[in-house]
């Protein structure tokens, strides 16, 4: 595919929906073919001039998925991964043991016990903190010590928001980096680089791809400096990249991120304006809310919509929830979240002891079925378990 096209400059819309318009310079076709190849021929005289060596680092399937990325956050490169769990871990495993990190309480699950287990074992002092609060990231950093804040935002399950910008700032003059886990903001309502992060990360997963159909992560940088390399190198060393096949999906599947994310993010937002009054939920959790507690910011940073995840407290507690849950018709009981099929989980269980998520709660990821039969669907499974 042709590489090192420019950028045009186009509405982010246009530029995922083309795939920034790469042709394959020797049949023309319009949608990219898919390496196989795991080795890549050696030059006579010895060099690697084609810059492709052994698949374990990279792919050419990566490269037109990882340039529109790039592009749509305004980075300077991007990386795809074998999961979001490998692009986040990339980001603490490119510091030093003996480092200090800051990162939320309430954050995607895994990647909090990864940081509390095995890089607090591996030697990275953390420091949890209420993500919400720029008061509470300035407090638990260190400066010269603390090299990475990282915060995601809206955040996993009740979608808190933090205030990038501020952040941001926080960060830098703790001589720190910022790196923001993005995935629900999806590329589309909120530019991480552009407010004055260092890397955007996504768990491509979900909505970048959007058809459940793939395990892949992302991180984009803001400057392609010696961290970056670092990460880079990560992914190469532990080979976690995604597989060809799965690079050529999620390409096909960013296609179509902004029709997808707008389309679920108007539908959650008429949703929980709905739900808010219905007289089996107790609290209804979205960023759009002018109730909700991080509304204010989360109007300022994110343009265009507040996302398609949202979460509910169902009146009755645990067994009401988990009841809702088993009710649903339409709407698919599964973790995740991100793609064009509507999905309920009952958080808690699966984040089991510690959580910080409250048992009556459901976690609401919207697709694009129709918001009325959405609605419909849990209005009955909520009187039912009533
Ligand atoms: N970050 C967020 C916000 C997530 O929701 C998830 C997965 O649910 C991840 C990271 C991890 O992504 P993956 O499951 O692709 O490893």
């Amino acid at each position: 595919m042709t590489k090192d096209s420019p950028t045009p400059r186009l509405a982010p819309a246009s530029i995922a929906a083309q795939a920034l318009g790469w042709i394959e310079p020797v049949t023309k076709a319009i949608v990219p073919p898919i390496h196989v190849a795991s080795t890549f021929l050696r030059d006579e005289d010895n060099q690697f001039r084609s810059g492709r060596v052994y698949a374990r680092a990279d792919n050419p399937s990566f490269d037109q998925a990882e340039a529109t990325l790039a592009a749509l956050e305004g980075g300077a490169g991007a990386w795809l991964y074998a999961s979001g769990m490998a692009a986040a871990t990339s980001c603490f495993l490119a510091l030093d043991p003996g480092d200090h990190v800051v990162a939320p309480k309430v954050m995607y699950w895994s990647l909090r016990n990864w940081l509390a287990g095995f890089a607090t074992r591996w030697g990275l002092r953390v420091s949890f903190v209420d993500a919400t609060s720029l008061d509470a990231i300035a407090a638990a950093c260190e400066p010269g010590a603390t090299k990475l804040v990282w915060i995601e935002t809206p955040a996993n399950p009740l979608w808190g928001i933090t205030d990038i910008a501020g952040a941001a700032a926080i960060a830098r003059r703790a001589g720190a980096r910022l790196a923001v886990d993005s995935t629900v903001a999806a590329g589309v309502f909120t530019q991480p680089l552009a407010l004055g992060a260092d890397i955007a990360m996504h768990a491509a997963t979900k909505y970048l791809n959007g058809h459940s159909d793939l395990v892949a992560g992302a991180l984009v940088a803001r400057a392609k400096d010696e961290y970056w390399e670092r990460c880079r190198m990560i992914r190469a060393q532990l080979g976690a990249v995604p597989g060809a096949f799965e690079a050529w999906l999620l390409l096909r599947g960013m296609r179509t991120l902004f029709p997808r994310v707008e389309w679920a993010s108007r539908s959650a937002m008429a949703l929980a304006q709905r739900l808010q009054a219905h007289p089996r939920v107790a609290e209804v959790l979205y960023p759009g809310l002018p109730g909700f507690p991080g509304h204010e910011v989360a109007a300022r940073q994110m343009k265009g919509g507040f996302g398609g995840m949202l979460s509910v407290r169902v009146r009755g507690g645990e067994q009401a929830a988990i009841a809702t849950a088993a009710r649903v018709q339409l709407w698919k009981r599964a973790t995740s979240l991100g793609g064009v099929e509507s999905l309920v989980e009952h958080r808690a269980s699966i984040e089991g002891a510690g959580t910080p998520c409250p048992s009556d709660l459901l976690r609401l990821s919207v697709g694009v079925e129709a918001t009325d039969d959405l609605f419909a669907d849990l209005d009955q499974a909520l009187r039912a378990a009533g």
